[in-house]
């Protein structure tokens, strides 16, 4: 008796604890423009705190007219409608979930509890309310705030209690070239975009970086900053205080035998350069560790720090590193020698900061995965970079970039690594595709829990891409596809279908394309086809008359930044054109197409929904190639085949294999110069530009041993087209006949004598860099004049044909 005499008293309590606990019915924050609550802050508030505060009244007062009252210690009032901010632990262990972000949102009676676990915690709790009242902030300015009038306030209903935590612990977005990129250069009106910037992405709860090391500028806020300390610092980090001259083994051997570094094909200590360390020598990894240790003291807001090789070259070839990458000869394949290293300096670095990790980039270049049978120490985040594949989703099956980087990634988790994903917009000018976003999904659902976006740009196209990249960061189970039609229909109004429709059309357009690497002047006049640009400004046209007032304003900002990517396609495609023909009217085609954008950039006010990096690179850098169209091009030979002797060319045409010994004996090298042809709209193929009989006398003269870039076509990314004529040897027969092209950047078709012999796909990024062969046995005429034509595709910087091609035969 007495024990259920007990039970019915607990179950009584318990019916009137949720009758209290109840959010109050008509308890309001603000009734019909009048304020009936206030905010409770603690005693003492810091920064983050105060700050969410008047985050919280400024949004109110906009949506409703009344302004909450401050309470900084609890005035007991009956009936009072308070908003309690209060940074405390929450339950749980912090450091095993690494949830520092976490809050909780409580309603009970006339009291709505924002409790976070830090002060930036409550902060974003204010957010998630303001959010649940219908604010949002879609582009950085007031222009770009949405918050509907509402005269009365309901005090929102979180009963039962609501705990929310985001989707990776890390959630930056790195402002790339900040200056330039992200910001007008006009210095007077700098301060206040970086500020609209930082609170943009503050309430979007996504880290900033960079913005806040901007050095001509203050920086914004106290908090809300980046976490992870990114970068290729493994030689600072090791070599810290090592001199030269006094220890040139702290510093890697290296046989330098590369266009990019300088050739002298001699193995030495190097100082300088793309070189690492020495990975096996001892004051290294001491100096590493102690590094590491005195970076986390100094900066208790960054978790990670970064020993990301120096772009991959100059592996140590000591026989130590040699010995400790399982005797293989570094260079193709450090995995087994780095991860070592890095494994030590983890553990060395986790007696002392066992939360704190270190981040290497991989896979990245040559650093791919850990060898089979490797343990990686989980105080390290490998942190994949993709820096190709990224037009379409990483996990979409036609995205052949994808297949062994997920790979790659699947194995450095299982060896135990922390997962991050670095992933990048595409560059300023190109048209953002959607894909970002699915991809985001897709590295969530492999584990990442740290997430990094260098975004490189601020058209305004990119905004609702970049704002749903942020939500999806904080929540990563919102669907991609609502997100954008929330961006839309709510910023744009009633033209937000259309504005849907451009944006799907612009996706579709680059995800057609074979490969966007961040996207160049030539990815964006490939992508922003004639009949593109027409079929986007018709829906655009038509949004425009859909709306006025601040969706007419929005919408137009939109229409600026399109229509300088379509004046920009027609610039650079104009000037391309004149490369490729080198007409007198071409030439100013391409002239009058600049002056166009020029124009365009001055009438509209480019630079403050535009990059002004891009007025540069059109109005500078094109125009210093238009000027120097009307000069002879002269074929040029490249650096790296010096004198062309024999014993260079085939090394050279050998680029990252090893050179036979002897050499083969029937060793032939195909003739330096051949014919070359831009293919600016893609109609090479249609037009049969492979044929043996094909009439190229028209095309331009060129070195196959340099990049075209460096004879007369810089900036072209996109097709082209080489035909080399050349009288084969009197072949053995009985044998196979080799073709070895010396690199092609970065990859292409391969046709002798009109017939495709070979696809040389781009799928490493050495590729550029790489030899490799075809077997042309049943495609060459021995003895007589063939034909090599080459469909080649350059996705990024320097391209083309660019070292020897040679024949030899094999049993
Ligand atoms: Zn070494």
């Amino acid at each position: 008796m007495t024990i259920l005499h007990h039970r019915s008293v607990f179950l009584l309590a318990g019916i009137l604890w949720a009758a209290v606990a109840r959010p109050a019915a008509g308890a309001d924050l603000v009734r019909e423009g009048r304020a009936r609550a206030r905010i409770l802050l603690p005693e003492v508030a810091g920064h983050a705190t105060l700050f969410a505060a008047e985050e919280l009244r400024g949004h109110i007062e906009r949506m409703s007219g009344a302004r909450l009252p401050l309470l900084f210690a609890e005035v007991p009032i009956a009936d009072e409608t308070l908003v309690v901010l209060e940074p405390r632990r929450l339950e749980g262990d912090i450091q095993a979930d690494g949830r520092e972000d976490r809050f909780v949102l409580e309603t009970r009676g006339n009291r709505l509890t924002i409790a976070g676990e830090s002060e930036l915690a409550v902060l974003y709790g204010v957010y998630q309310v303001l959010e649940d009242l219908g604010v949002r902030w879609f582009t950085p300015g007031e222009l770009g705030m949405h918050c509907p009038p509402q005269p009365t306030l309901p005090l929102p209903s979180y009963h039962p209690a609501r705990a929310f935590s985001p989707s990776f612990r890390t959630r930056e977005l790195d402002l790339s070239g900040t200056r330039n990129t992200h910001f007008d250069r006009d210095p007077a009106r700098q301060p206040q975009l970086l500020q609209e910037y930082a609170l943009w992405l503050l309430r979007n709860r996504v880290h900033h970086k960079r913005v806040i090391t901007t050095r001509h500028l203050p920086q914004p806020f106290g908090f809300g900053q980046g976490r992870e300390f990114q970068g290729h610092n493994l030689r600072r980090t090791a070599l810290r205080g090592a001199v030269f001259a006094e220890a040139p083994e702290r510093f890697p051997l290296v046989t330098q035998a590369s266009e990019r570094w300088g050739r002298d094909g001699v193995a030495a200590r190097r100082e300088g350069g793309a070189t690492q360390i020495c990975f096996t020598h001892p004051d290294n990894l001491a100096t590493a560790i102690a590094s590491v240790r005195t970076y986390f003291e100094t900066h208790p807001q960054h978790l990670t720090y970064p020993l990301g090789l120096e772009d991959h070259a100059g592996i140590c070839e000591c026989p130590g590193c040699v010995k400790a990458n399982g005797d293989v000869f570094p260079p193709h394949d450090p995995n087994r020698l780095v991860w070592a290293f890095l494994n030590a300096v983890a553990d060395g670095v986790a007696t002392t900061f066992p939360t704190r990790k270190i981040s290497v980039y991989s896979p990245y270049g040559s650093m791919t995965r850990p060898p089979a049978g490797m343990r990686v120490s989980s105080n390290i985040v490998a942190v994949a970079a993709q820096v190709t594949g990224n037009h379409l989703p990483v996990a979409d099956p036609g995205n052949t970039h994808a297949a062994t980087y997920l790979e790659h990634i699947r194995l450095t988790q299982a060896a135990g690594a922390d997962l991050g994903i670095r992933t990048y917009t595409m560059y300023p000018g190109t048209p953002q595709p959607l894909a970002i976003l699915d991809s985001m999904r897709t590295f969530h659902g492999l584990g990442a829990n740290w997430y990094h976006c260098e975004s490189m740009g601020r058209d305004e196209h990119r905004w609702i891409v970049t704002w749903a990249l942020a939500r999806l960061a904080w929540d990563v189970s919102r669907e991609p596809q609502e997100l954008l039609r929330e961006f839309c229909d709510t910023y744009y109004g009633a033209a937000g279908d259309l504005v849907l429709e451009v944006l799907g059309m612009l996706d579709e357009a680059v995800r057609g394309m074979p490969v966007v690497v961040l996207g160049s002047l030539g990815a964006s006049q490939s992508i922003l086809s004639e009949a593109l640009i027409v079929q986007l400004s018709t829906r655009l046209a038509a949004a425009r008359a859909r709306v006025e007032g601040r969706e007419a304003e929005r919408l137009g900002r939109l229409i600026d930044s399109i229509d300088m990517m379509a004046a920009r396609a027609r610039a650079a495609r104009a000037c391309f054109r004149a490369m490729d023909t080198r007409s007198d009217a071409s030439i100013q085609q391409a002239q009058a197409a600049i002056d166009a954008f020029a124009e365009l950039w001055k009438e509209r006010d480019l630079s403050l929904t535009c990059s002004p990096s891009l007025l540069d690179e059109v109005t500078q850098r094109l125009q210093g190639h238009v000027a120097k169209l009307r000069e002879p091009m002269s074929p040029q030979r490249g650096a790296h085949v010096g004198t062309g002797t024999p014993a260079i060319l085939l090394e050279e045409a050998f680029s990252m294999a090893t050179v036979p010994a002897p050499p083969p004996a029937d060793l032939f090298i195909l003739p330096e110069h051949g014919r070359f042809k831009l293919d600016i709209d893609r109609q090479g193929v249609a037009q049969a530009w492979m044929r043996a009989d094909l009439d190229d006398s028209g095309w331009r003269e060129i070195s196959t041993w340099n990049f075209y870039e460096r004879q007369g076509y810089d900036p072209y990314d996109g097709d082209y087209w080489y035909r080399i004529r050349f009288q084969a040897p009197p072949l053995e027969t009985g044998r196979r006949i080799i073709l070895r092209i010396g690199a092609l950047d970065d990859g292409g078709d391969v046709y002798l004598n009109g017939k495709l012999a070979h696809t040389r796909e781009h799928l490493s990024p050495l590729a550029w860099q790489e030899s490799f062969t075809v077997d042309v046995t049943a495609l060459i005429r021995p003895g007589e004049d063939n034909i090599l034509a080459i469909h080649g595709q350059d996705h990024y910087g320097m391209g083309g044909l660019w070292k020897p091609v040679v024949l030899y035969t094999q049993p």
